[in-house]
């Protein structure tokens, strides 16, 4: 099956207005892709990105949501908030959140529950830290995120998340896992869905890599058969490494 892929940045907690205007302007010139692009600016610099991408394919997303809906939660964010500036998708269970915040699979699923049943796409990240790949755990861990995260969802609400697997000791170090890991995890990944969900759902869902993704690194790893594009921290904070990694994913 065709999936169109998608190269998604992460910004994470970088970028002022002022350096967020500078690059969605440079971000502006892409043109003529196939690939289905992404940006998570800070919550601070969402309603700019919106407004200066508004003629572009590039889509703006957060990347966090609370999962409340509204109320004393001094210093979150509602999925109603990011709806009502034009945010249609977020970030959920990046294992930053996972390891500085606590979230946990049950916090994980109640934002992923209300962010869906408002009709908000979700990037679902997941992924093991290095001790567990060592004690050969990995599989096991992994499917226990996404059945604690994603599998009270039904058929309808899953085509709306989009995984992202991104092993933790590869996430900012410049270490990338190898080819074959990559295509055997997304390939376990793509499995558990078709056992849960059904073929076709499998085979239409969309995983991403996340874990140092360079220019030097981006075509191979998109050539991978279970791979559909990229979640990108560190080179997607310069307009010249993502635009190559974009260029890498439109083949
Ligand atoms: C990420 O934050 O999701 C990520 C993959 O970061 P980096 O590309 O910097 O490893």
């Amino acid at each position: 099956m065709d999936r169109k892929k998608i190269v998604a940045g992460n910004w994470k907690m970088n970028m002022t207005y002022e350096q967020s205007v500078r690059l969605i302007n440079e971000l502006k010139k892409i043109t003529n892709t196939n690939v289905e692009i992404k940006i998570a600016p800070s919550f601070t610099n969402l309603n700019s990105a919106i407004a200066l991408l508004d003629s572009s394919s590039i889509e703006v997303i957060a990347q966090n949501v609370h999962f409340e809906q509204r109320g004393a939660f001094t210093g979150e964010i509602s999925v109603e908030m990011l709806k009502s500036i034009g945010i249609s998708s977020v970030i959920i269970g990046h294992s930053e959140r996972r390891k500085y915040f606590n979230e946990n699979d049950f916090i994980l699923s109640k934002k992923v529950k209300v962010a869906i049943e408002n009709s908000l796409s979700v990037i679902f990240c997941i992924g093991e830290e290095l001790s567990e790949r060592e004690k050969g755990n990995h599989f096991e861990l992994i499917k226990n995120q996404i059945i604690n995260g994603l599998f009270e969802l039904n058929i309808n609400q899953i085509k709306n998340v989009t995984l992202a697997y991104e092993p933790v000791w590869a996430i900012g170090t410049g270490k990338t896992a190898e080819n074959f890991q990559i295509q055997e995890m997304h390939q376990f990944i793509r499995k558990l869905f078709e056992d849960k969900f059904g073929a076709e759902i499998s085979k239409s869902m969309r995983i991403l890599y996340g874990g140092s993704v360079k220019p030097n690194n981006a075509e191979e790893i998109f050539l991978l058969d279970d791979v559909d594009g990229g979640l990108i921290g560190g080179a997607s904070l310069n307009f010249s490494d993502f635009n190559s990694i974009v260029e890498a994913a439109n083949g």
